[in-house]
């Protein structure tokens, strides 16, 4: 790509820090970058020359998306990022891939099938089988989640047999679907976030959960602090995002008894906690990646994938 590229980044919010920093490391570069509500995109679908419309103009195709695509808004965020790679622009990261990586189960039996390490999880629909699909992880403690949920809402601590048979009622009740799954209470309420961009971990955190909670989400008061992981830490995360087809991923893993496992695969992971943790330059790291591999015209799925 050349030096000075034309960059767009799909962000509902300028303001966010992730979006910042992507604009300043760009520009910082030499590029001229662009933030895109994907929300006010639209196109004609049918056209044989794909464009996109933004706000009454028609938008040129840039050289590179960024897509920073929301999980409330994956349906039409990915469409538009979908519209984009049709006009021959690089995405870092492909609409199938991020579709791939919103679907939780989906992800999880790609990276089983790819010797991914994963806590033990099991998926069922009819109540009949409630009892095995406990006995399945091993039965209390464990966990159970809603497979729509983001930032911990929806995982619950199952401490006994009785209760994790009420929350998996409750769940069926509202006819929603979960996974029930191994408690790894050996990671002390702890996880890792790996940073990958391309063949690389860029960056890797601690999260360590609040006293009395589990879940080490931020959102719940969890705090992060840098962290050097194992070479088997490194090539799980790598090996994750390769998987799932991201080029940029934030890839969770918790350290268990039968080693790493993974928790999930980010298509859009936040910039401030890992900038705030390890005092990298991740954003810089993306636009690295991107000068290398970028080449308009030159994308894998062409939206058709
Ligand atoms: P979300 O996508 O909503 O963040 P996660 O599956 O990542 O949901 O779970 C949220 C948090 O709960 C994780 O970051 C981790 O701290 C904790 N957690 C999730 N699954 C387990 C598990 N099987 N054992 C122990 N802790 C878990």
């Amino acid at each position: 790509m050349s030096d000075a590229a034309n960059i767009i980044i799909l962000s509902r919010n300028r303001k966010l820090y992730s979006t910042r920093r992507l604009v300043e490391a760009g520009e910082a570069r030499g590029h001229t970058v662009r933030v895109i509500d994907p929300l006010r995109c639209y196109m004609n679908i049918t056209s044989n020359r794909p464009e996109i419309h933004y706000k009454g103009e028609v938008l040129p195709a840039g050289d590179a998306v960024i897509p920073r695509i929301g999980a409330s808004i994956t349906f039409y965020g990915t469409a538009v990022v979908r519209q984009f790679e049709m006009m021959g622009t690089f995405s870092v990261n492909e609409s199938v891939a991020i579709s791939r990586s919103r679907d939780k189960l989906r992800s999880l039996q790609l990276l089983s099938r790819k010797g991914i390490g994963l806590p033990v999880t099991g998926f069922g629909y009819s109540p009949d089988d409630n009892q095995d699909l406990i006995s399945l992880v091993g039965g209390a403690p464990m966990v159970i989640k809603l497979l729509e949920g983001t930032q911990g809402k929806g995982v619950v601590l199952a401490e006994t047999n009785k209760a994790a048979e009420s929350v998996i009622d409750a769940f069926r009740g509202l006819r929603a679907f979960f996974l029930t799954q191994e408690f790894i209470k050996e990671a002390g309420g702890a996880d890792i976030r790996c940073f990958v961009v391309g063949d690389k971990v860029v960056g890797s955190m601690m999260r360590q959960a609040k006293e009395g909670e589990f879940r080490s989400n931020v959102h719940r008061g969890g705090s992060a602090r840098p962290i050097r992981i194992t070479p088997e830490e490194r090539s799980t995360a790598v090996r994750a995002a390769k998987i799932m087809g991201l080029n940029v991923a934030g890839v969770d893993i918790m350290r268990s008894n039968h080693g790493p496992v993974v928790l999930e695969v980010n298509s859009s992971p936040g910039l401030e906690g890992i900038e705030g943790a390890t005092g990298k330059d991740i954003a810089g790291a993306i636009y690295t990646f991107i000068e290398k591999h970028g080449k308009a015209g030159k994308t894998r799925t062409r939206g058709t994938g």
